[in-house]
């Protein structure tokens, strides 16, 4: 199979089935570099239901992808071979059995050496991504996590699991590793001073929105720590972004990130191994004219060109 996305002459953009970027869907089995796939799963939200529409509609504005990185020059799918596998099962009514099957989904792929980039779903899905992450490489991950929010949260309404906490829950179970852990675009207000506890206590690098702007953007950059040894994972919750930039999203936070801040940082961060990421908390009914899709594909781009410059 040829790892290709659909030329745009030959199929113009707005035709043809929609996979990401226009590349192949294919088996999990078969043989290529990076999987792409949707957790069309939204059943953890605390406020705004919806981002499990986000995957079919990324796939679609995907169309507009384009493969060569300008400011890295380099040409994405020469250098990896990447296929759309489709989404994850899921339970709509049952986070616990969803959970199941994203472990399993995620697992079945890192059992054939692939890295993975999956479409989300609400926060809450990247807790069972982690833990197959964690199970296959054996080691607590670095992990580079954009948010407004800390997503450290304890129950809500007696239930454990939701999204905002499966950061607490990804360093409580060693999933990750908390002195390499940064969170990025954070801001304010939180419902108190406790809420910052966890993350002080555990160690955890936090940036504030605040903390980019304070200085130019690539002093800010250069400031971030490298991630040169170990297996890296991403998690980009598009409320990172300013409402402007990204207003499709279930919690929006005023005072965020530009766009252009989110590709200055994804472009100018140093990772050696980026075994996989995600994209989440893209919710399409509160879009405006696909707005939010969009900045998700780009980011999966960035994301991509991470993964392709070790690669
Ligand atoms: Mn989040
Ligand atoms: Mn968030």
């Amino acid at each position: 199979m040829e790892y290709k996305p659909l030329s745009g002459r030959e199929f113009p953009r707005f035709s043809q089935i929609k996979t990401f970027f226009r590349l192949p869907w294919a088996p999990i089995t078969e043989s290529f570099d990076v999987a792409l796939l949707g957790l069309p799963f939204d059943g953890g939200v605390s406020y705004r239901p919806g981002a499990r529409f986000a995957p079919t509609r990324v796939r679609e504005m995907s169309s507009l992808g384009r493969g060569y990185h300008w400011s890295r020059d380099i040409t994405l799918f020469d250098r990896l071979k990447v296929a759309d596998v489709g989404d994850s099962s899921v339970v709509p009514i049952s986070l616990e059995q969803t959970y199941e099957k994203i472990e399993k989904f995620i697992a079945d792929i890192l059992k054939t050496q692939k890295k993975t980039i999956a479409v989300g779903g609400d926060h809450s899905t990247t807790l069972p991504v982690l833990r197959a992450m964690r199970k296959h490489y054996g080691v607590p991950l670095n992990f580079i996590h954009f948010d407004a929010h800390l997503d450290t949260y304890p129950a809500a309404w007696d239930c454990e699991y939701h999204h905002g906490s499966f950061a607490r829950h990804a360093v409580l179970e060693g999933l990750v590793d908390p002195k390499n852990m940064i969170q990025i675009g954070l801001r304010g207000p939180l419902a108190g001073r406790d809420d910052l506890k966890f993350v002080r206590d555990q160690g955890i690098r936090t940036y504030t929105v605040d903390d980019v702007r304070e200085q130019n953007i690539n002093v800010f950059v250069s400031s971030l720590p490298e991630f040169k040894k170990g297996p890296t994972y991403i998690s980009f919750d598009v409320d990172c972004l300013d409402p402007s930039c990204a207003p499709g999203t279930g919690t929006p936070v005023p005072g965020g990130l530009t766009t252009y801040e989110a590709q200055k940082i994804l472009r100018g961060l140093k990772i050696d191994n980026l075994v996989g990421a995600d994209v989440v908390e893209i919710s399409p009914a509160y879009d405006l004219s696909d707005l939010t899709s969009l900045v998700g594909v780009d980011v999966m781009f960035e994301l991509l060109s991470l993964m392709a410059q070790k690669a």
